[in-house]
């Protein structure tokens, strides 16, 4: 019963019920607009290109999850004997090291905080114009079967005289999405992340992703997309900026 209510594979195609899905239709229409809108489109290449020096720096850092390799290993060498495999056959031979690497850096968000990240990347700025980055790819685990879930993610906000660096979003995207996850809470930790750092006027995301446990099991649904979505402050109060981020991020 607890896995068939938390389970977005039993639930069709929108996991959320009608009430909280960002509803692109329903929101009136208004002709004027009380912001002007700045659209970042960033892809993940170019903005992590940018970072690419502090995540070197990350990867070379010793953590202590990497001495727990060893005993992952041991733990999928056991693995592939239950599910019926030989693990010794010559194929498998480096298996259980590789999928316990895999694993570690599937989960590598683990092993960042949202605040080192952020460090010198806030700025103050007079700037009060929605800031919309759209489309970040996002790769993270469904916590209740550790496959995959794939899918991007946008987030606008406008703000109140601070700017984060535009390729710090995505890394806000990948922390908490390289850890196990569940959408929902995925899309709430992003705009919960955004407004501490920031403390914008209003924030908005949106996630939409297919599960695989969704596409390889349960409904096998090759097509369905989960969407999530959380408004804070004016996105959640004011329909014409709600209606203004919604736009640009479903065009
Ligand atoms: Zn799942």
């Amino acid at each position: 019963m607890e896995d068939a209510s938390n389970d977005q594979s039993f639930s069709g195609t929108v996991s959320l019920p009608t009430s909280r899905r960002p509803t692109f239709s329903s929101i009136p229409r208004s002709r004027t607009l009380s912001v002007d809108i700045t659209v970042a489109a960033v892809s993940n290449l170019a903005a992590y290109e940018e970072d690419m020096e502090a995540r070197l720096e990350l990867t070379r850092v010793t953590s202590p999850r990497q001495d727990l390799l060893v005993h992952m290993t041991e733990n999928y060498h056991d693995l592939l004997k239950y599910i019926g495999e030989d693990p010794t056959r010559p194929g498998l031979l480096n298996t259980p090291q590789r999928a316990a690497k895999a694993m570690m850096f599937f989960t590598k968000g683990y092993e960042e905080k949202i605040e080192d990240v952020l460090n010198n990347a806030i700025f103050d700025e007079s700037h009060d114009q929605m800031v919309i980055i759209k489309d970040i790819e996002m790769f993270s685990m469904c916590e209740h079967h550790l496959v995959p879930f794939i899918g991007k993610v946008s987030v606008g906000y406008l703000p109140n005289q601070r700017v984060l660096g535009l390729s710090k979003v995505a890394r806000i995207v990948e922390i908490y999405s390289r850890r196990l996850q569940v959408q929902e809470r995925l899309t709430k930790q992003i705009a919960m992340a955004i407004t501490e750092a920031v403390q914008p006027t209003g924030v908005g995301v949106i996630v939409e992703a297919a599960h695989m446990c969704m596409v390889m099991r349960g409904v096998q649904k090759l097509n369905a997309k989960t969407i999530t979505s959380t408004m804070l402050g004016s996105f959640r109060e004011d329909a014409r900026i709600r209606e203004e981020f919604l736009t640009h991020v479903k065009n």
